[in-house]
């Protein structure tokens, strides 16, 4: 199978190495043509073409979401055949999601407690009308929309947790009926083969498609806007690398005993597509390839963890709450309390539950995060300009942290394979071989026409 990231042989390029290619080569591109301010660019080039490439590249990936997550999950289902460890991989994950988003905010706050950004903020010049708090939809809520009452729409509409909840329903009631669901297995694994080619196909243009939304982002956003939060973006920004660096993996290393280095390195394509997409949902597919051939999860575990955590699990994000909230009291001179702060991370743990891995969603449920600590929304204002480049760091760190407890969990249920992980080729296939493989095309043949496969 075709891979995102090999570091391949020979004198052809990896596609991992292309794509930061074509991201360095958009930062580069995007800030010359923000100092650049002509019109004819900003419309045409940047406002037309990059966003349409950019855009079709992020809808590309999406396309792929659903399809993908259903049938990766029903092969999973089908495959770990053990109803009981289906609930321990499932208990354990959310407990870990809610474990590292809960340390990830705590450590944010008290780093923004003794850092003070925001002390001495001058608001002259900032337009805050027309902020709006988000409806905090309550916890009971959150979870009784778990159940579709339409599982078409619910896959229409990329509802994750539902999809989820639907998909592993219907994978058990396969395992219970035993041998008389062995065609609609084998169908499934044919699907999900097929769709792990569609990924391929679809990552071939990624270096283009990257290029594309990262030369807009700095096009758009000039480094003038950072300016007056530098504080904030400094702090925001040191937290969120700490938390990558030091306090993911040391989780990781101390429960699993998985070395945190290979992990980096297996876990590096997934990040890029995160920055550049900002979009925890959009890298199912890559943060998926990355756990499973990269690094030795079982497709068991893998295809369960990873929608699941792309979906309630946003460690980066929780920590932006955590960093804004202190810096907005400072800017406004509100003192918070040990309570206010212990709102805080609450709110945080809970919303990032119900919210869904799509860009700028961080800073919609940070509004529910204020108006509960009784702090001014309109205060989002200030730093809705630096969001945008904020959310690409934060999600890349919100996918890191699906893949560790993947890994973790992986790990204690006897399902990494660690000569998988421990192998720094592993899953390096040549992405650029599009051509059908002829074991696969003899499967495709009996597949597609069993009439004449006797
Ligand atoms: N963009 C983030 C994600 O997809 C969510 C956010 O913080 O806005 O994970």
């Amino acid at each position: 199978m075709a891979d995102v990231s090999h570091g391949a042989s020979g004198h052809k390029l990896s596609l991992t190495a292309k794509v930061m290619i074509g991201m360095v080569g958009g930062i580069i591109v995007g800030v010359i043509f923000n100092n650049l301010g002509s019109a004819f660019i900003d419309d045409h080039i940047v406002g037309g073409l990059f966003a349409m490439v950019g855009k079709m590249f992020v809808n590309a990936l999406k396309m792929l979401v659903v399809p993908l997550v259903i049938f990766s999950l029903l092969c999973g289902v089908m495959g770990i055949g053990d109803i009981r460890l289906l609930g321990r991989v499932g208990g354990k994950s959310f407990g870990l999601y809610l474990f590292t988003t809960a340390v990830a905010i705590a450590v944010a706050i008290t780093l923004a407690i003794i850092i003070g950004p925001g002390k001495g903020f001058d608001m002259v010049g900032i337009d805050t009308s027309g902020v709006t708090a988000a409806e905090a939809p309550t916890v009971w809520e959150v979870f009784a929309n778990i159940v579709p009452t339409n599982p078409i729409s619910a896959f229409a509409n990329g509802e994750m947790l539902q999809i989820i909840f639907y998909t592993i329903v219907v994978g058990i009631a396969a395992l219970t009926l035993g041998d008389a669901s062995k065609s609609f297995a084998e169908a499934c694994e044919y699907m999900n083969e097929l769709m792990m080619k569609v990924v391929a196909i679809v990552m071939a243009f990624a270096p283009y498609g990257v290029f594309c939304l990262i030369a807009k982002t700095f096009a758009e956003q000039g480094i003038d806007l950072f300016i007056p939060v530098i504080a904030y973006v400094t702090t925001l920004v040191g937290a969120l690398f700490l938390h990558l660096f030091i306090t993911l993996m040391l989780i990781l290393k101390v429960t699993s005993g998985l070395s945190p280095f290979t992990f980096m390195q297996k876990i590096r394509p997934a990040q890029l597509f995160a920055f550049s997409t900002a979009s925890s949902n959009a890298t199912i597919p890559v943060t998926l390839r990355c756990v499973n051939e990269r690094m030795g999860a079982d497709n068991s575990v893998a295809s369960f963890t990873v929608p699941f955590g792309a979906t309630i699990n946003m460690d980066g994000t929780a920590i932006m709450q955590g960093v804004a909230t202190v810096f907005l009291a400072n800017v406004y001179g509100i003192d918070l309390g040990i309570g206010g702060y212990i709102t805080v991370i609450a709110m945080a743990v809970l919303a990032s539950i119900g919210t869904a891995g799509v860009p700028g969603v961080g800073l919609v449920m940070l509004t529910m995060v204020l108006s509960q600590v009784g702090l001014p929304i309109e205060g989002i204002a200030i730093i809705l300009g630096v969001d945008r480049l904020m959310d690409m760091i934060r999600t890349a760190v919100n996918i890191t942290g699906d893949a560790v407890v993947t890994a973790i969990v992986a790990k204690s249920e006897g399902k990494l394979d660690l000569a998988v992980f421990n192998d720094p080729d592993a899953g390096l296939v040549n992405e650029e071989n599009l051509s059908i493989d002829p074991a696969a095309e003899e499967r495709l043949a009996t597949a597609a026409r069993p009439h004449l496969a006797e």
